[in-house]
């Protein structure tokens, strides 16, 4: 048995309790050492045997958990963020299916969510935007046409750059194209949620410069959006002329 573990954004302790207890009863973790916080392999036993897959292979991956499955060893594989997001964990699943071995996935806590909670914002404000696009700049891996950042900006919704911190001249032009405002909030978050996590807000139009400003290139969210503007709006949720299912609205509304 493969699983496939979510490591979470860089914190230690924002791995789920799921994600943790795997990793303590592993024979094997597989882990991608250039973005999964090291730390995190202090939860694994002393007999543990430990891969790091940055300078590996996919065919040297999957020989590592064909093998170990073999032996009927419990293989990890820890992957940043949430494994389901940019993970390139369809390809390891599909050599698995070949082999015959069976995967679980434990699903992490996505840098994403480890940017927004650092911005202490809400990706879908009321009315504001009710839509987050998850998207990439094209780079040397193809994006399909009818998802290019021009077409995806406009509409003109919140949006969530991974894989393009070395590319923000680019992601900025494109945005622009597409229809967003050059002075449109915007920010870059830097490894979320790490110690030297850095957060930089700038706009839409000034994206490159911020970057090359406070050095950052790699390991970072772009992210775009009205809702990062403070507009004072309320959630109807917990607004009091507002009556929902669970709470009736102390003016009767
Ligand atoms: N599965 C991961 C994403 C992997 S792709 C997830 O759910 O977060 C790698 C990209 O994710 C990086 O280029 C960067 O854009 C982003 N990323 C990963 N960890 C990050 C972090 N701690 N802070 C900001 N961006 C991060």
């Amino acid at each position: 048995m493969i699983n496939f573990v979510g490591a979470g954004p860089g914190a230690t302790d924002l791995i789920t309790v799921r994600g943790m207890r795997l990793l303590q009863s592993a024979d094997v973790i597989i882990y991608a050492g250039s973005l999964v916080n090291k730390e995190l392999l202090s939860y694994a036993s002393e007999e543990c045997i430990i891969y790091d897959s940055a300078n590996m292979t996919l065919e040297e991956i999957i020989a590592v958990m064909v093998e170990s499955d073999k032996k009927g060893l419990k293989v990890v594989r820890l992957q940043t963020g949430d494994p389901s997001i940019y993970g390139a964990i369809y390809e390891q699943m599909r050599e698995l299916d070949k082999a015959g071995i069976e995967y679980s996935l434990c699903p992490g806590v996505s840098s994403m969510f480890g940017a927004c909670a650092a911005l202490k914002a809400e990706l879908t404000p009321p009315e504001v935007s009710q839509s987050v696009i998850i998207t990439r700049a094209e780079g040397r891996t193809p994006v399909p046409k009818s998802e290019s950042l021009s077409s995806l900006a406009s509409h003109k919704t919140t949006m969530v750059i991974f894989l393009s911190a070395g590319m923000t001249e680019k992601v900025s032009a494109e945005l622009i194209k597409g229809g967003y405002d050059a002075d449109t909030p915007a920010a870059l978050v830097y490894k979320a949620t790490w110690e030297d996590e850095k957060i930089v807000c700038t706009t839409v139009g000034e994206l490159s410069e911020s970057a090359k400003e406070n050095e950052i290139n790699k390991t970072a969210l772009i992210i775009v959006g009205n809702f990062l503007k403070d507009i004072g709006s309320r959630s109807k949720l917990y607004d009091p002329t507002f009556t929902h299912e669970f709470r009736k609205s102390f003016f009767g509304g």
